[in-house]
């Protein structure tokens, strides 16, 4: 789990962001519960950058699941972990499929994970694959006008789990 640090070249304005797992609930005692996809976001609500939903439109999706029926060993075997790579290929495909029907059914725009507001900029992330540089395409920062870019600060450890309704609500946790 990866930690990033969001910053701004003309202000002061610093965040630390942390991948935390997300997932929809899908009514089934989190039994099928699909991994919510982020991107990075500036939140006019929030006014901070934050995790948002990443929603890719069904054709990026229908072609994902397409590539994906058709890989094999090589592929599943890298992360089937007590599986064999046939039983995680089906389980790869299983949720790719409900990833499919939960956003044919998506009416709400992408949201801000931490506050739900629609009312967001994504920062697409950046084509290269350098670990060192920005992870996105850097934004300007709203009502600053210097340049808002994210960059991977290294490991942290979190082990927090947010729940979801299939419209990007967050559900507050039943205490456990
Ligand atoms: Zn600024
Ligand atoms: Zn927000």
């Amino acid at each position: 789990m990866s930690s990033y640090e969001a910053k701004c070249d003309r202000c002061s304005y610093k965040r630390k962001l942390y991948d935390i797992l997300r997932s929809y609930d899908l009514g089934d005692g989190y039994k099928s519960a699909v991994t919510i996809r982020r991107q990075y976001a500036w939140c006019h609500q929030c006014q901070q950058t934050v995790s948002a939903e990443l929603l890719e439109d069904l054709p990026s999706l229908e072609a994902e699941l397409t590539q994906a029926n058709g890989r094999g060993e090589e592929f599943y075997s890298g992360f089937a972990f007590g599986n064999t790579w046939e039983e995680e290929k089906i389980r790869y495909l299983d949720d790719l499929k409900q990833r499919i029907s939960l956003r044919k059914a998506r009416v709400a725009p992408p949201k801000c994970l931490d506050c739900g507001s629609p009312n967001i900029i994504g920062m697409p992330e950046s084509d290269g694959d350098d670990d060192e540089g920005p992870i996105v395409q850097p934004i300007e920062h709203p009502g600053c006008g210097g340049t808002l870019t994210i960059t991977s600060i290294g490991l942290a450890l979190n082990r927090a789990w947010f729940f979801y309704t299939p419209e990007g609500d967050k559900i507050e946790s039943q205490e456990s």
